[in-house]
């Protein structure tokens, strides 16, 4: 299926950065279950008790959480919109 420029109608479109996949990655590096890992990981790395490295994590991931929830309405309308740039006329649209 081809996508049409709605502005020019070339049919030279490329799609842009699928932000659904990127959007996907970082919720996975966010999550705490990585990041209570990463914590433990190197704490064991550095020969410390691993729990603390759990809390610590946790802590990380729960601030990042707080973060990504103000981040979060403009991404999901970019997530939920993929974006396609004509090489012809050089504009950005959506479908
Ligand atoms: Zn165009």
């Amino acid at each position: 299926m081809q996508t049409i420029c709605p502005h020019c109608h070339s049919s030279r479109v490329t799609k842009n950065i699928n932000v659904d996949s990127t959007f996907s990655i970082i919720e996975q590096l966010c999550s705490s279950t990585t990041l209570s890992g990463l914590g433990a990981s190197v704490c064991r790395y550095y020969k410390v008790n691993p729990a603390i490295g759990i809390i610590a994590g946790s802590a990380i991931a729960s601030t990042i959480s707080l973060a990504r929830d103000k981040l979060q309405p403009p991404l999901l309308v970019v997530a939920t919109k993929p974006s396609y740039l004509c090489n012809t006329c050089l504009k950005i649209f959506t479908i």
